[in-house]
């Protein structure tokens, strides 16, 4: 990937509207493209707190879920092969 010169504009961030400098810290460092629209690194880190939250809360959900199909496949006579990650009939 071609890295842009220090003091290049590479984008505005669609959150705080500020321009996006290549060595700017942070600001650079961590910004991204998400649907044709920049994220600066500083609004990536602010959300830091709602993202980890989120993250934690989905594999919970996903975990959950699981568990609740693998009751449902047992109370139907099957069960998940723990090596093969297949159905097998009990
Ligand atoms: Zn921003």
């Amino acid at each position: 990937m071609r890295v842009p010169e220090a003091g290049t504009t590479v984008g505005r961030c669609t959150f705080c509207r500020d321009y996006i400098i290549e060595g700017m810290g942070n600001r650079s460092k961590y910004a991204t493209i998400r649907g044709g629209h920049w994220l600066c690194g500083d609004c990536i880190i602010s959300l830091k707190d709602v993202v980890i939250s989120a993250f934690f809360d989905y594999h919970k959900e996903a975990d959950e879920k699981q568990k609740k199909m693998l009751t449902k496949l047992e109370k139907y006579g099957w069960s998940v092969d723990p090596e093969t990650g297949k159905l097998q009939k009990l």
